[in-house]
């Protein structure tokens, strides 16, 4: 008897041949009663799940978060609690390109964190910037579609961005930070990841707090000019799954630290901006950084597909003592994203092994049935199906309700305007966070983004730049008319001037 294990069919009966098909002699056709070869070929078929319509490409480690200072007068949730070490999963991805784009393009990041939390799993479902480019979930569709291929070219279109950002001035802030430097960092290692959204946080007391979550990267910032990408992609596409995988295995282990800004309630509304807009950050200024704990990935999966390509992330995971806003983006992500999943991977998405919360959490639920309900369907009672029920089943526990949520006002459709307000942050980040180089890279990298785009087109978004900034507008149009292209020095990444 062989040492290896025992092939066999998944109904588990063991198979006789792996390499030779049943013929109708030494050289005649196949028969159909070959089940085992119809089965393999049929199971290949269906090997692959539909991509994410965002965020396909993407790579993701196993790791930890651990607690170092005390948030406590601000939540009761126990991820937060002094100490706590909690089991994460990272995905981070890009979000336009497809499953096989190129990791090291120009793009926003994804950047995903689920915490196996003692009370369920906490979702950060968030990015490498800290604001987005539209602020009402209208828009979030037919952005995204600007990104995707055109219909008839099948090519990704240039024109359709810059003539919907050109609509949407508020995206400009996201734009600059897209046309910066760091809008292609080196690999996941090296950037931040923020929240973005405005959550909230509960205390024992019931107390609510606004929040803002920063995930600062101890590795530097560190970004590829357009030159050493194109470089770079000309010699491997998948530069972000190496440099991280390789890292992992060496015992390199990236690290961030957490921060939190934070806003009294009752302080929202007396802000001079809204600070529940996708679109806006909270100035360091006025609401520093608080200190909170360190996140280390530190695990390759064992298999990419089961632990990231399944991994199903949602804001709407939230725990006790972690709360949602009224930012309107927020509040259909809510909807959304676990919508997504059910169509991506089922009904049952949570009981994936990526996305089960940990046996700590103690799950108990009353969903049933369903598509793949390969797990327990009762409680250990088959009569206790239904809720309330005189059985003992699960029931709801109170004490965990959140404290009411503080709104009002007439039901409207309410457009944000005020004059200068979408300029104001975008100012600051041109004006006074960037130095001289970085702002010739931004008008380079622009210039060359909308090179493609119609006149008119052009002269649209060259209008809501000279809102922002005089210098900014003819920054991009000088780059224009000299060659878009980017010199290059050298080889070194170009760390940010932090
Ligand atoms: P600060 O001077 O305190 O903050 C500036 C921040 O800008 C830095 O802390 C850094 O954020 C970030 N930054 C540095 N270089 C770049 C770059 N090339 N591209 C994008 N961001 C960069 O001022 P304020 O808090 O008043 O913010 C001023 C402007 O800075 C904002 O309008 C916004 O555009 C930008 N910004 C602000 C952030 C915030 O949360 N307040 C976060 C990121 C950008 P980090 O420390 O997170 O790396």
């Amino acid at each position: 008897m062989s040492e290896k294990p025992r092939l066999t069919t998944t109904a588990g009966a063991p198979v006789p041949s792996n390499d030779t098909s049943q013929t109708a002699g030494a050289r005649g056709p196949v028969l159909l009663q070959d089940y085992q070869l119809i089965e393999k070929l049929a199971h290949q078929n269906r090997e692959r799940i539909p991509e994410r319509v965002v965020h396909a490409k993407g790579w993701g480690a196993q790791g930890t978060f651990t607690v170092t200072h005390d948030i406590t007068q601000y939540t009761c949730a126990k991820v937060f609690k002094p100490g706590t070490v909690t089991e994460v999963l990272s995905r981070w991805s890009t979000v336009a390109g497809e499953l096989g784009a190129a990791d090291a393009e120009r793009d926003v990041r994804g950047f995903s964190l689920k915490f196996y939390t003692e009370d369920g799993n906490w979702d950060m479902v968030g990015n490498n910037t800290p604001i987005f480019f539209v602020r009402d979930a209208y828009k979030f569709p037919d952005f995204i579609r600007t990104q995707k291929r055109h219909p008839k070219t099948n090519m990704r279109s240039p024109e359709a961005m810059f003539d919907f950002w050109a609509a949407q001035p508020e995206s400009v802030h996201q734009v600059t930070i897209l046309m910066s430097d760091r809008g292609i960092p080196t690999n996941p290692m090296h950037m931040n990841g923020y929240g973005s959204h405005t959550f909230s946080m509960w205390n024992e007391a019931g107390e609510r707090h606004w929040v803002k979550f920063h995930f600062r990267t101890q590795q530097g910032h560190k970004h590829y000019t357009n030159e050493e990408a194109e470089r770079l992609i000309g010699k491997t596409r998948e530069s972000y799954q190496e440099d991280l995988y390789n890292a992992i295995e060496a015992g390199n282990f990236p690290k961030w630290t957490l921060f939190i800004q934070v806003m009294k309630e009752e302080d929202a509304a007396n802000q001079p901006f809204n600070p529940f807009d996708l679109t806006k950050v909270w100035p360091h200024g006025d609401f520093p950084l608080i200190e909170v704990g360190e996140l280390e990935m530190n695990r390759n999966p064992d298999n990419y597909f089961q632990m990231i390509e399944n991994a199903a992330y949602s804001p709407s995971n939230v725990v006790p003592g972690i709360g949602y806003s009224p930012d309107k983006m927020l509040q259909a992500r809510v909807f959304s994203y676990a919508d997504a999943h059910r169509y991506r991977l089922g009904t049952h998405y949570e009981a994936l092994p990526a996305n089960a919360p940990k046996a700590s959490a103690n799950v108990n639920h009353y969903h049933k049935d369903g598509t793949m309900r390969f797990f327990t369907n009762d409680f250990g009672n088959p009569d206790a199906y239904y809720e309330p029920n005189q059985y003992g089943g699960p029931v709801a526990d109170p004490s965990v309700a959140e404290p009411p949520l503080r709104i009002d006002g007439d039901a409207d459709r309410y457009k944000q305007h005020t004059a200068d307000e979408d300029f104001v942050q975008p100012r600051a980040l041109y004006a006074e966070v960037l130095n001289d180089e970085e702002r010739m890279r931004l008008h380079q990298n622009m210039a060359g983004a909308m090179a493609p785009c119609s006149d008119a087109v052009k002269e649209r978004w060259y209008a809501v730049l000279g809102k922002v900034h005089p210098d900014y507008e003819q920054g991009v149009r000088t780059a224009a008319q000299s060659d878009p292209a980017i010199p290059v020095t050298d080889d070194t990444p170009v760390e940010a001037a932090e």
